[in-house]
């Protein structure tokens, strides 16, 4: 029966899981050709050079929150906006177990202007929600990097320890304060990579990818790069 149906995965071609029409390209598949084109690069014309987030003003480089606060991070590198179908996409790939996206989202992340690096690093997902979604959607992306790039993927060497709230819910204080000692560090590895990319699909706040790069800094590592496919346009 596996067998019928793999052929047929081969005649018959995905369904788009934005429109539901099928999909007519294999090089976007699942995503239709038309949903595809409408998956945009950019989106805010101008971002805070260090955490990405968009800025209103025309002169200044840097927000606030970077300025006061400096980020452990270099920089966050986004592929575009949270927003319209790169958006639906993302939320197809992460809430509806549409694994198979990952393929043409890391590709997304591959088109990124980034520095060179020693290893990708994946953000890691607590276990509960591992176990609920049954996939960590950052290392499938990372994975996809890795492929293109080819920079191996360490998806062990930072570890998530406890389960946090969504960030989402919670102020800026309170998201900093949340993710305090939620990661740590494998302390299997010997070798510590010097310049890394950390990988997650969506920046919402930049609390979680900071303590990831806190984390990383202190076992020293020089340079921590944030590669993601969207930034939240607010948070
Ligand atoms: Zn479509
Ligand atoms: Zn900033």
């Amino acid at each position: 029966m596996r067998k019928v149906w793999s052929l047929l995965n081969l005649i018959l071609p995905e369904q788009c899981p934005i429109c539901n029409r099928p999909s007519d390209n294999l090089k976007t598949s699942p995503l239709c050709s038309c949903c595809w084109d409408l998956i945009r690069a950019g989106g805010a014309k101008r971002r805070c050079l260090r955490c990405g987030i968009a800025l209103d003003t025309t002169y200044d480089t840097s927000c606030l929150e970077c300025i006061k606060d400096p980020p452990f991070y270099e920089k966050v590198y986004v592929f575009g906006d949270y927003d319209g179908h790169l958006r639906e996409a993302i939320h197809y790939m992460k809430f509806h177990g549409r694994k198979n996206l990952s393929k043409v989202l890391g590709n997304l992340l591959g088109m990124l202007d980034i520095p060179d690096v020693d290893a990708i690093i994946p953000v890691p997902l607590g276990r509960r929600r591992l176990v609920q979604r049954g996939f960590n959607q950052s290392y499938l992306l990372a994975r996809r990097l890795s492929v293109i790039s080819s920079v191996p993927v360490l998806d062990d060497l930072l570890l998530k320890k406890t389960e946090t709230p969504p960030q989402s819910l919670l102020s800026r204080q309170e998201r900093l304060r949340n993710q305090r000692g939620s990661f740590s560090l494998n302390p299997n590895y010997q070798k510590i990579p010097r310049r890394v990319a950390l990988v997650d699909d969506v920046v919402t706040t930049t609390a979680t990818v900071n303590e990831c790069a806190r984390v990383l800094k202190k076992a020293g590592v020089k340079e921590v790069y944030v590669i993601a496919l969207a930034r939240a346009i607010s948070v």
